[in-house]
């Protein structure tokens, strides 16, 4: 039995006011204990996030990090080591806004994976595929060749310590939901490229399903079988919602 996660991005929002105010609002809800949430601020805000929920079961993450896994001569960048001591646990890897608003290749997720794991954080692996690709028919091989990038460069083993999340594109920030099939489809397509490697991991790893998710989607999503939780944007921003969500993954 897989442990749901939900996962909230916050991008690049926010002030200290504002954050200040939404972990307080974090702080009030009424999180259930079956699931694993994890709340991911700009990097400027993790340490305020951090104090701000000591105590508390959330977990912090970063957005991105470094490719170099210890700090430094890298102008601009943060190392995985800066972020673990400064109380990340998980990074996101490979969102789809950073490989088509930065330019970020596979080859340079599979690094920033690979440094993230040598650290001691959680990679969240983000996949998924563009509207035109999926018009294309080619969802599946998108996917495919995202995920076989880590595999085949670092091993499937190292998804025991990782989390998968499939975000179609044309979802995030849009409105537009996958249903539940779609969803699920992709999602046991990726579990089963898992699988043909090693039957044992694909039975561990947790694949979050991420765009557009709001609380009153997030149940049907959750029910699928291959559905492990969500990563969520724009509704993690708003406390109440983000807490009904996490309170559908433990339902
Ligand atoms: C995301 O950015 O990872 C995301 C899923 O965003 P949204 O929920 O706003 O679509």
């Amino acid at each position: 039995m897989r442990r749901p996660m939900v996962a909230g991005n916050w991008k690049m929002h926010g002030t200290r006011a504002s954050v200040a105010e939404l972990i307080k609002g974090l702080a009030e809800q009424v999180l259930p204990s079956s699931v694993d949430v994890v709340v991911f601020p700009s990097c400027l805000h993790v340490d305020l996030v951090a104090e701000g929920l000591a105590g508390k079961s959330v977990s912090v993450g970063a957005q991105n990090c470094a490719t170099q896994g210890r700090e430094g001569a890298l102008t601009g960048e943060v190392a995985a080591s800066q972020l673990a001591d400064a109380g990340c646990s998980f990074v996101l890897v490979g969102h789809s806004e950073r490989r088509a608003l930065v330019g970020e290749s596979d080859e340079v997720v599979v690094l920033k994976f690979a440094a993230a794991q040598s650290l001691g954080l959680q990679p969240v692996l983000c996949v998924g595929e563009t509207q035109a690709q999926r018009e294309a028919g080619q969802t599946l091989a998108v996917v495919s060749k995202q995920l076989s990038a880590v595999i085949d460069a670092l091993g499937v083993d190292v998804l025991a310590g990782a989390i998968i999340a499939y975000e179609p594109v044309w979802a995030i920030g849009t409105g537009l939901t996958a249903s539940p099939l779609q969803a699920q489809e992709v999602h046991a397509a990726i579990r089963a490229q898992v699988a043909a490697k090693s039957p044992k991991v694909a039975g561990k790893v947790r694949i979050l399903y991420g765009g557009s998710v709001k609380a009153a989607s997030a149940a049907e999503l959750f029910g699928m079988p291959d559905i492990d939780g969500g990563l969520v944007g724009g509704a993690s921003l708003n406390a109440d919602e983000f807490g009904a969500i996490c309170r559908a993954a433990g339902s």
